[in-house]
């Protein structure tokens, strides 16, 4: 017999099962708030209109467990310095020639 058993036997189901209930309840809105996901909102709704109902409980938690949209990693490539006027190849700062063919940079004239 658990804590809501004994809850209940001692008369009712009591505060303390009504807290652990609601508690229950809300668990998938507690999971996406506290994993900040952007669809805690959602979340919430669907938990609180629909978590009555197993499916829509499910759902929800389904719903805050789900991976955050990956964050896009912008890798900044360096801007392209005026290159080898025969192959095209970029080249480094302070680089005169061309490592490819050896011809000088195309603004070094
Ligand atoms: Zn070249």
């Amino acid at each position: 017999m658990g804590v809501l058993g004994a809850a209940a036997a001692a008369g009712g189901i009591g505060l303390i099962g009504v807290i652990i209930i609601i508690a229950l309840y809300f668990i998938p809105t507690i999971v996406a708030t506290s994993r900040k996901v952007t669809n805690a909102g959602s979340v919430f709704v669907i938990n609180f209109l629909l978590g009555w109902t197993l499916v829509g409980w499910a759902v929800a938690l389904a719903m805050a467990v789900k991976s955050k949209t990956p964050q896009v990693v912008v890798v900044q490539s360096p801007i392209p310095l005026p290159g080898c006027v025969k192959s095209g190849t970029g080249l480094l700062p302070g680089q005169q020639f061309c490592s490819n063919c050896g011809a000088p940079r195309s603004s070094a004239n």
